[in-house]
C-alpha cells in the first residue's frame, strides 16, 4: 500500500491510514477473514486485473486490517510504499529471491538468521552470497565489479554496535548499478530512515521495536512501487503474509512507536554514562557515548542513538554469565525493542554457533552482554546492573 506523507513522525505514527471504518472508530477493524464477496463478476475482474485497489483473499495482502498498517509502515520510513510479512526473516527472504538473484554482498555483522539464508540456504539454489566484514569494505567495489546486484547490511549491528555509513555505501552501489537494502530493525524508523539517505529498500523485523510488546512475530519491506512491486508474487506464491489479527496488533503498537523509542534512547543514554563510569565494566558499545568510534557518524545519519547498548563485563565470559544470572530487572532472552529490558551474551545465544576464532575476527569477546533497554525507570536499571556487577 502507498502512504501519503504529513506531518512529524508521531502524527503519521496515529494518522497515517487512510481507509475509514464504516462506524467511524479510530482504528480499522481486525478483517477476520480469508475471502471477501463481489457483486458480480465484473467487480471480481476490476480487482484481479489491478482496475481497481481491493480486498480480495488474505493470503495475497489484500484485506483492509494489512492495508491499514501497510499504509503507517510506508509512512513512517518516509517510503513510496511498504509490504507486511508474517516475520523480518519472510521480509528478507522475499527481498533476496527478488532482487538478490545476481549475488548478494551482505556488509558486517548481521542477524544470526540473516547469515544462515546467506551463507546455507541461498547458495543452494545457486545465489552467490559475499560476506565481507567492516574492516574489508575495500573489497566492496571488487565484489560490485564481479556482478552482485544488491547491497545489505544494518548498522548499528549486532551487538558491537558497529556504523556504517549509508551515504557513501549507497553511493558507491549506484555506480554500478547495484540497489542497497537496510536491515533497519536495531534504529527504528525513529531513529534512522536510511531511504532519505539514498538506500533503495528498508527491511524490519516488526517483531522488534515496531512491535515492541513482545507479544508478535511479524516483518516489513519498504522502497519504491517500482521496487516492491516485482516482491508482491514472491510473498504471494510463498505464504508469507502477515495474519489479519497480528496486522492488526502490529498497528495498534506503531501508534506508540515514537514515544517509545524515545524513552528507550533516553535511558540507553544514562545507563550507558553509568556502565562508561563502572569499575566492573571495561568497555561500553554505544552510539551516544562521544568516546564510541561511531559516534560522528551517528550523530550525522541518525536521530537518536537507540536502545541497544553493549557492555564488556570485566574478567572472562564466566564473569559475564554470572553477572547476567545475578540482573532481576532484566529478562534473560535474546531479543530486543519489548517494554521490558533484556540481557543477553552473545556467546551463549545469538552468536553461539560461531567457532570462538570467528567471534574473536568479529571482535565479539564472552564478556560481553548485549542489553536492550526497556521502558522501566532508569535508576531502577541502573541499580539492578551494579548489584549484578559486584
Ligand atoms: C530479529 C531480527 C531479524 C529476524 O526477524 P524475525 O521477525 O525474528 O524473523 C532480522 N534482523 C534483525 C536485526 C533482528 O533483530
Amino acid at each position: 500500500m502507498t502512504a501519503n506523507r504529513d506531518g512529524g513522525m508521531s502524527t503519521r505514527a496515529i494518522h497515517s491510514q487512510s481507509l475509514k471504518d464504516a462506524h467511524g472508530s479510530p482504528n480499522i477493524p481486525i478483517y477476520n477473514t480469508t475471502t471477501f464477496a463481489f457483486n458480480s463478476t465484473a467487480d471480481v475482474l476490476d480487482v484481479v486485473e489491478g482496475r481497481k485497489d481491493g480486498p480480495l483473499y488474505t493470503r495475497y495482502g489484500l484485506n483492509p486490517s494489512i492495508f491499514a498498517l501497510e499504509e503507517t509502515l510506508a509512512n513512517l520510513e518516509g517510503a513510496e510504499m511498504a509490504w507486511a510479512f508474517c516475520s523480518g526473516m519472510a521480509a528478507e527472504t522475499a527481498l533476496f529471491l527478488t532482487h538478490g538473484r545476481d549475488g548478494i554482498i551482505c556488509i558486517g555483522d548481521a542477524y544470526g538468521g540473516t547469515l544462515e539464508l546467506l551463507s546455507t540456504q541461498l547458495p543452494l539454489l545457486g545465489i552467490r552470497t559475499h560476506l565481507i566484514l567492516g574492516n574489508e569494505l575495500d573489497r566492496l567495489e571488487t565484489l560490485l565489479t564481479g556482478g552482485s546486484k544488491l547491497v545489505f547490511f544494518e548498522t548499528p549491528t549486532n551487538p558491537t554496535m558497529e556504523l556504517f555509513d549509508i551515504r557513501t555505501i549507497a553511493a558507491k552501489a549506484h555506480e554500478y548499478g547495484a540497489k542497497v537494502a537496510i536491515d533497519n530493525t536495531f534504529a527504528s524508523p525513529v531513529n534512522q530512515r536510511p531511504l532519505e539517505l539514498g538506500a533503495d529498500f528498508v527491511v524490519h523485523s516488526a517483531t522488534k521495536y515496531l512491535g515492541g510488546h513482545s507479544d508478535l512475530t511479524a516483518g516489513s519491506l519498504m522502497g519504491s512501487r517500482d521496487l516492491l512491486m516485482p516482491v508482491w508474487n514472491w510473498r504471494k506464491n510463498l505464504g508469507l503474509m502477515i495474519a489479519p489479527e497480528i496486522a492488526a496488533l502490529l498497528s495498534r503498537s506503531l501508534r506508540t512507536l515514537v514515544v517509545r523509542v524515545r524513552q528507550q534512547n533516553a535511558t540507553a543514554q544514562a545507563v550507558a554514562e553509568a556502565m562508561a563510569r563502572h569499575p566492573k565494566v571495561t568497555r561500553v558499545f554505544y552510539p551516544g557515548l562521544p568516546e564510541f568510534p561511531g559516534h560522528a557518524l551517528a550523530r550525522d545519519q541518525m536521530f537518536g542513538f537507540g536502545g541497544m547498548l553493549t557492555i564488556e563485563v570485566a574478567g572472562d565470559g564466566a564473569d559475564a554469565t554470572q553477572a547476567a544470572d545475578q540482573l532481576k530487572l532484566f529478562t534473560l532472552a535474546p531479543s530486543l525493542g519489548g517494554a521490558e529490558s533484556l540481557v543477553t551474551q552473545p556467546c551463549t545465544t545469538t552468536h553461539h554457533g560461531l567457532p570462538p576464532a570467528e567471534r574473536a575476527r568479529r571482535g565479539i569477546s564472552d564478556a560481553m552482554l548485549r542489553l536492550s533497554i526497556g521502558l522501566e525507570d532508569v535508576d531502577d536499571l541502573i541499580a539492578d546492573l551494579e548489584l549484578a556487577l559486584q
